[in-house]
């Protein structure tokens, strides 16, 4: 493997630099681009989107399987989340303290946002979950499909 030496910009986000390396991963070239395409799109991306996305915009030698596991190590770390259908947003709350978030996509455009919550409605799901089914439920990340506030207008 060769060095690269990377020059981190601005506007990307610290505390997911921290969370890399905390995890012991290297700020490379390859996770850089990646997450900067993640951070500058409003919509879910798949791998294949992603990849798109970066051998557009340039240099490097990202192939597919490259990005595919830079977003499986992106998603143990909760820097990226998964929706559904083998896609993934940028997590918009990296340092907040937020206990509980949801992702309200948009079925029309494909805008996606992440919004955190209280704990009162999923506490509450959780315990209509319990009751009705004997259910328990462990995720507290939920995704939710809609229409956003331009497309309902
Ligand atoms: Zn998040
Ligand atoms: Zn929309
Ligand atoms: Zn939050």
């Amino acid at each position: 493997m060769k060095k690269e030496s990377v020059n981190v910009k601005d506007n990307l986000n610290v505390a997911v630099l921290e969370k890399l390396k905390a995890a012991g991963h290297r700020i490379t070239k390859s996770r850089l681009q990646v997450l900067d395409v993640l951070e500058n799109t409003k919509k879910a991306l798949s791998p294949a989107d992603i990849f798109q996305l970066t051998s557009k915009s340039g240099s490097a030698e990202l192939d597919r399987v490259t990005v595919y596991r830079i977003l499986e190590a992106f998603e143990e770390l909760e820097i990226v989340h998964p929706v559904g259908n083998g896609r993934y947003i940028y997590c918009a709350h990296q340092s907040c303290g937020h206990e509980r978030h949801f992702i309200a996509i948009c079925t029309k455009c494909g805008e996606t946002k992440e919004v955190g919550a209280s704990t009162d409605f999923s506490d509450s799901l959780s315990t209509l979950l319990k009751k009705k089914i004997g259910f328990s439920m462990s995720s507290e990340f939920f995704v939710v499909r809609g229409l956003c506030k331009q497309c309902k207008a």
